[in-house]
C-alpha cells in the first residue's frame, strides 16, 4: 500500500516472494532430521546437515526466508547484542565466550556468502556502535574498553576517523562483518538449500510436535512426518508450538525504512567515507546503513511487544513518522529526502539476551533467539547444532549458549511500558544533547 509516496509492506526489501514456491507437504514421509521453519538458522542448519549425509526435510509455512530473514537491516555485526556493560554484567564467566561466538559468527558467514556464491551486495565495511552526544560517546568508549577486554577486534575513534556522517561524533568500530542486501542473502541461502538433498515444503505450517521412544511426529494441516530427530528453528514465531521452551523468546515488532536515491557522492560529500553500518547509542537502538543503490536504510528506535499468536502487521505510521524525524535530526543535510519504503518484522528476545540452543523434549532440538543479531549469528548457529546432531563433539561457540535444561526465567522484555519509557528517555536525551554546543566529531580519539 502506498501512502504519503511511500509504500508500506510487511515483506522488507526485493524479496518478493520466489515465484518457484514449493508445494506444501501432503500425506506421509519419513526422514532422518525434520527442521522447522525457513529462516537463516533453519536453512542453514538443514544444509549443513545435508551436506554431513543426513536425510531432512524442512517444513516452512510461508517461503523460506519471509520471517525476519528478509526483513532485517541488513547490519551483519560481530559484537553480541544488547549493552555490553549489561551483559558483562549478567553474564561475567561467560562474557567472553559470548564476544568469540559473535565473531565467528561473523566470519563463519561472510565465508558462506563466500562459499556459495550469493550475490547480496555485501561489503565488508564492519559495523559502528556510533554516538550522537557526549553522553552516547562516553558510553560507546565504555562499551569499547569491555568489548576489548573479552578479546573483541574494535577499535574507538572520533567521527572522520571512523569516516562517519556529520552528526556522529564517534565510536567503535567492530571491524568484523559489514552490511548486505539481507533478501537477496535469504534468497541465495535458499537458492542452495533447493540444490541440495533436502527436501523442502512451503506453506506447510507445523502443527504439533510429538517425541516418542522411537522418534518424533510432526503433523501438519495435510499430512504427517515421521522423524529421527526434529530441530525447531521457529525463532520469534516459537511460542506458537506448544513444545517450545516456555518464556524461550518474547516477540517485538521493529520497523525499517529505506529512503529514495541519495546518490554515492552525496553520501561521501556529508563524510560517510567508511560507509560503515551505524548503531547508536540509545536505550533503543537506531540503525543506519548506506545501500548499493544509493539509499540509507534505517530503523528500530521504537519497539511493540508481540502478544498471543505473532502474525504479519502493517508497518504503523506513526512509528515510520518518528523514525523519519530521526532521520532528519541525524542528517540534516539530507533534509530533501523521502522515505520511499517501510516494513517490519519479528525480532525474537530472549531472557538472557543472548542466542540460546539446546534440547526441548526428547530428540526435539532448538536454535533461536538473537535479540537482533541475527544476521551473522543465525546461520552460524543452525550451522554448529547441525554438526552437533550429525555427531561432532560440540563446539565450544554451542557449548557458550548450550541450555542444559529448556527453562527460562521471565523475560526483562514483558511490558510495552517499558518500552515507551525507553523511547521516551531517548528523545529526552537526544533534546537535551542538542542544546549543548557540539564537539568531538574528528577529534582523535583513537585506542
Ligand atoms: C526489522 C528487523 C531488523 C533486523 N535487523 C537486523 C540486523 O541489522 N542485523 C542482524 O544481525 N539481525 C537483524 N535482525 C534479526 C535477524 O533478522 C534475525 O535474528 C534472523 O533473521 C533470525 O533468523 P531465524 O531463521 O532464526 O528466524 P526467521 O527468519 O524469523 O525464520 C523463522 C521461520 O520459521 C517459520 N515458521 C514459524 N513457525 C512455523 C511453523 N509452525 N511451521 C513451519 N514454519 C514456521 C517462519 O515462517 C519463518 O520463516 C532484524 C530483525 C528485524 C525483524
Amino acid at each position: 500500500m502506498t501512502d504519503n509516496g511511500i509504500s508500506y509492506s510487511a515483506h522488507g526489501w526485493d524479496a518478493t516472494p520466489p515465484a518457484d514456491r514449493l508445494p506444501a507437504l501432503k500425506g506421509q514421509l519419513t526422514c532422518d532430521v525434520a527442521v522447522i521453519g525457513g529462516g537463516y538458522t533453519g536453512m542453514a542448519t538443514a544444509l549443513r546437515l545435508a551436506e554431513r549425509g543426513a536425510d531432512v526435510v524442512l517444513l516452512e509455512s510461508g517461503f523460506c526466508g519471509c520471517g525476519a530473514s528478509s526483513r532485517n537491516a541488513g547490519q551483519l555485526s560481530s559484537a553480541p547484542a544488547g549493552d555490553p556493560q549489561l551483559l558483562s554484567t549478567l553474564h561475567p564467566r561467560r562474557f567472553r565466550d559470548i564476544v568469540r561466538f559473535g565473531e565467528g559468527a561473523a566470519r563463519f558467514t561472510e565465508g558462506m556468502i563466500e562459499r556459495l556464491g550469493i550475490d547480496c551486495e555485501y561489503e565488508a565495511t564492519g559495523n559502528v556502535g556510533a554516538a550522537i552526544s557526549a553522553g552516547q560517546l562516553r558510553k560507546a568508549e565504555r562499551n569499547a574498553r569491555i568489548l576489548r577486554k573479552a578479546g573483541a577486534d574494535v577499535e574507538f575513534g572520533g567521527g572522520r576517523e571512523l569516516g562517519l556522517p556529520e552528526g556522529f561524533r564517534g565510536g567503535y568500530l567492530e571491524r568484523a562483518g559489514g552490511h548486505l542486501d539481507p533478501g537477496k542473502f535469504a534468497l541465495g541461502l535458499r537458492g542452495a538449500l533447493l540444490a541440495s538433498s533436502t527436501r523442502v515444503f512451503e506453506e506447510t505450517p507445523a502443527g504439533g510436535v510429538y517425541p516418542d521412544s522411537n522418534g518424533v511426529t510432526v503433523t501438519v494441516p495435510r499430512g504427517r512426518l515421521r522423524a529421527e530427530r526434529v530441530v525447531l528453528a521457529t525463532n520469534a514465531y516459537s511460542r506458537d508450538l506448544l513444545i517450545s521452551p516456555k518464556r524461550m523468546v518474547s516477540p517485538v515488532w521493529a520497523h525499517e525504512v529505506e529512503t529514495a536515491p541519495i546518490g554515492h557522492e552525496r553520501l561521501e560529500a556529508i563524510g560517510w567515507t567508511s560507509r560503515a553500518g551505524i548503531i547508536t547509542q540509545h536505550n533503543l537502538l537506531e540503525n543506519y546503513r548506506p545501500t548499493a543503490r544509493g539509499t540509507i536504510v534505517f530503523g528500530v528506535r521504537q519497539l511493540k511487544l508481540g502478544r498471543g499468536t505473532v502474525r504479519d502487521r502493517e508497518p504503523d505510521r506513526a512509528v515510520v513518522a518518528d523514525l523519519v524525524r530521526g532521520f532528519h535530526d541525524r542528517f540534516p543535510s539530507l533534509r530533501d529526502i523521502a522515505p520511499r519504503r517501510a516494513w517490519g518484522g519479528w525480532v525474537a528476545m530472549t531472557p538472557p539476551w543472548l542466542p540460546v540452543a539446546g534440547e526441548a523434549a526428547r530428540n526435539v532440538f532448538y536454535a533461536a533467539g538473537y535479540n537482533g543479531h541475527g544476521l551473522a549469528q543465525a546461520p552460524y548457529l543452525g550451522t554448529l547444532l547441525a554438526d552437533r546432531l550429525a555427531g561432532d563433539a560440540p563446539h565450544e561457540d554451542l557449548g557458550a549458549l548450550w541450555r542444559a535444561r529448556p527453562r527460562f526465567a521471565p523475560t526483562p522484555v514483558s511490558s510495552p511500558l517499558t518500552l515507551r519509557a525507553g523511547w521516551a528517555v531517548d528523545r529526552l536525551a537526544d533534546r537535551l544533547s542538542k542544546r549543548l554546543p557540539p564537539r568531538g566529531n574528528g577529534r582523535s580519539h583513537r585506542q
